[in-house]
């Protein structure tokens, strides 16, 4: 079983800035393991802090079978434009074409302390846009366009009262 539960859409967690971490000890090193463990459970390809509920600046990530953590990310700089089917832990089954940067370069500090900086393209760009987002308390559906949003309120709405929902058509996409 999964050491945490996944907060989803409605939980005011989501919703908050998470702080910045100013201490890497035994505790944020185990916090990252059990954020791993209930990404892969989930399973999805990222995962930040306050989807379990922690409010730090802090998330993991694994698309190439190589686990991750980045504490106190920063977007340093970004440039194009890539449109993905971005789907979300928090919200989950339900996926939209959202653009956004395609290339980014991003700071931060690992797990030992060192300080990182990270070109990224395409998923892993758009992971690491998605996720520095949760550490905002951004979600997903404030990226889409008002119609869009709209229907995304109404889905979730219906969902929370237990009402069946055809979901938007979309392909399964990788959840952030
Ligand atoms: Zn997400």
């Amino acid at each position: 079983m999964a050491p945490y539960t996944i907060r989803v859409f409605g939980d005011p967690v989501l919703k908050q800035r998470a702080t910045e971490i100013d201490n890497i000890d035994g505790a944020l090193v185990r916090l990252a393991d059990d954020m791993l463990e209930t990404m892969y459970d989930a399973p999805g390809l990222g995962l930040a802090a306050p989807q379990v509920g922690v409010q730090k600046r802090l998330f993991v990530y694994d698309i190439d079978d190589e686990p991750r953590a980045l504490i106190n990310p920063v977007i340093t700089e970004s440039s194009g434009e890539w449109s993905y089917l971005e789907g979300c832990l928090s919200v989950p089954n339900l996926h939209w074409e959202i653009v956004r940067p395609k290339e980014i370069l991003i700071t931060g500090y690992d797990l030992d302390g060192n300080e990182v900086s990270l070109e990224a393209d395409e998923l892993l760009a758009r992971l690491f846009q998605h996720e520095l987002d949760h550490l905002d308390g951004v979600l997903l559906l404030q990226h889409l366009e008002p119609d869009q949003q709209k229907e995304a309120r109404r889905i979730l709405r219906q969902r929370a009262l237990g009402l069946p929902v055809d979901p938007p058509p979309s392909e399964r996409a990788g959840a952030l």
